[in-house]
């Protein structure tokens, strides 16, 4: 078993789960904007930097902008069969018959119906995807960068529309996807790695007595959640993938600053560029200019010797019409 295949089933499951509880459904333009909020900032928490870059390249190239469910659940499992394809085992892409039929096993054997995704809050599975990224979304777990921060609150908050039980109508008519808004717009707090997981523990215990289910203590969840993701044969895998994290963001910010010289050079020589262009179309006019003036000059010259030698013409014909008819008196 390799780091990603953990993280990933959670992932894929929650994403196709998801797309599956908007199956029938005409997207609203708010569900339409969390969506896609969710599938950039979730390829932003990824647990490879490979998977990060490839997921960030595929979504680029597929925008996904769904107004439909059925978009929503295609566009899942074409991009689960392009991120299989690139783990270079043919076999593993699907059909979209084999893709709903192993999704409806994956369903039935925790006792939920292919369209029943109102009914997984239980699924421990979804949850872990929230709390994993908790764990992931930064390398200071006591201080986290305000950048880090961000895309998780980004994440979080998307997730209230992408969690597969969101659209559970609870006891006050409200879906549930409100009851977790409510609480995330007051308290929400990731400073902290561990004040992230708090949230989100508090989010399972917002909705917890909605699905008849005890509230759970940080301690609880952190308990299950290391049971799933820290266990004896992860845990190596996990450490390794936080030194890969970190490693990769040091990377990262060197590339921007690499990335940031390169480009304040690029503005020099524009800003060089734009000079010598300016003195070029300066040149170029004061040239077209002179040409231009010589030419009506010309013109002026060609018709101030038209008129005299007009008036020139005309004063000789007075003057050969009066000596005619001067002559002729005499
Ligand atoms: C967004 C994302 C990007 C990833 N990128 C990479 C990467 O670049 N490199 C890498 O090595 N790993 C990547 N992973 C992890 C990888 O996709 C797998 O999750 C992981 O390798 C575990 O594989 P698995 O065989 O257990 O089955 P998974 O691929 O996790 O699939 C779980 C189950 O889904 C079903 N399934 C398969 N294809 C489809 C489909 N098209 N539609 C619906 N259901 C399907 C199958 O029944 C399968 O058993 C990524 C995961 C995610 C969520």
């Amino acid at each position: 078993m390799v780091w990603s295949d953990f993280w990933g089933y959670w992932n894929w499951l929650y994403k196709h789960a998801s797309a599956r509880a908007y199956y029938y459904q005409v997207l609203t333009e708010e569900e339409s904007v969390q969506i896609e909020m969710f599938e950039v900032s979730n390829c932003q928490l990824l647990g490879c930097p490979g998977c990060r870059y490839h997921a960030m390249k595929y979504i680029i190239d597929h925008k996904p902008k769904f107004t439909t469910g059925k978009e929503y659940w295609k566009y899942e499992f074409d991009f689960h069969n392009a991120v299989n394809q690139t783990k270079q085992n043919p076999s593993m892409v699907l059909t979209m018959e084999e893709a709903e039929e192993s999704f409806k096993n994956r369903m039935m054997d925790r006792g939920v119906g292919i369209d029943e995704m109102e009914k997984t809050f239980l699924f421990q599975d979804f949850w872990n995807v929230l709390l994993f990224a908790c764990t992931y979304f930064t390398i200071t777990p006591d201080a986290p960068k305000e950048m880090e921060q961000d895309i998780l609150k980004r994440f979080l908050f998307s997730a209230c529309y992408t969690l597969p039980f969101n659209r559970y109508i609870c006891n006050d008519n409200r879906m549930a996807r409100y009851h977790l808004i409510d609480f995330l717009q007051t308290n929400m707090n990731v400073s902290t790695q561990e004040k992230a997981m708090i949230t989100v523990t508090n989010m399972y215990n917002v909705l917890a007595l909605e699905f008849n289910q005890p509230i759970r203590t940080y301690a609880e969840n952190k308990a299950i959640f290391d049971l799933h993701a820290n266990d004896g044969k992860n845990y190596p895998l996990f450490v390794r993938a936080q030194e890969v994290h970190a490693e990769d963001q040091l990377k990262l910010i060197a590339l921007q600053k690499e990335l940031h010289g390169k480009l304040h050079e690029k503005k020099n020589n524009d800003t060089i560029n734009t000079v010598t262009n300016d003195t070029y179309w300066q040149n170029v006019s004061i040239a077209l200019s002179i040409v231009l003036g010589f030419v009506l000059l010309l013109n002026l010259l060609y018709l101030v010797k038209m008129v005299w030698k007009f008036k020139w013409k005309f004063n000789k014909h007075i003057e050969n019409h009066t000596n005619v008819n001067g002559s002729s008196s005499v």
